[in-house]
């Protein structure tokens, strides 16, 4: 599994305006935001896409999706609403190839996503 960005990122090694961080995940801004709010919540385990998640990963994922959660309201973005976004591969548009939850707000969203 070849180490990414994001790596270096939880590794201090390249600088990253931080949101929350523990043992297991890391939240940082998108260095290239697409909306008022982005903040990508990843998990310190490397896994590099949605697709080579397995059973025991559950908790790991089930976890992403609370701390955007909770960073969400912590941002006062809560009732207007927010999109939580994974890309996978390719088509997907992922680019880094370590998960990450996108958590985007301060505007809205059209659907369906162009
Ligand atoms: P993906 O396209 O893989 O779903 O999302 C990767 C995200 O990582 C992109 O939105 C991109 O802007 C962000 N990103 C890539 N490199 C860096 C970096 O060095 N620092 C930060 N903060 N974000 C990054």
């Amino acid at each position: 599994m070849e180490k990414t960005i994001f790596d270096k990122i939880i590794a201090k090694k390249v600088p990253s305006d931080i949101i929350y961080e523990d043992d297991n995940y890391l939240a940082f801004k998108d260095i290239n935001p697409q909306a008022p709010i982005h903040i990508l919540i990843i998990p310190k385990k490397r896994i590099p896409t949605i697709n080579d998640l397995n059973d025991s990963d559950r908790d790991i994922i089930g976890g992403m999706v609370l701390i955007a959660k909770d960073i969400a309201k912590s941002l006062s973005i809560n009732e207007d609403g927010y999109r939580l976004v994974f890309n996978c591969n390719n088509d997907g548009g992922q680019t880094v190839y370590h998960i990450h939850l996108h958590l985007l707000g301060g505007r809205s969203f059209s659907w369906p996503p162009g």
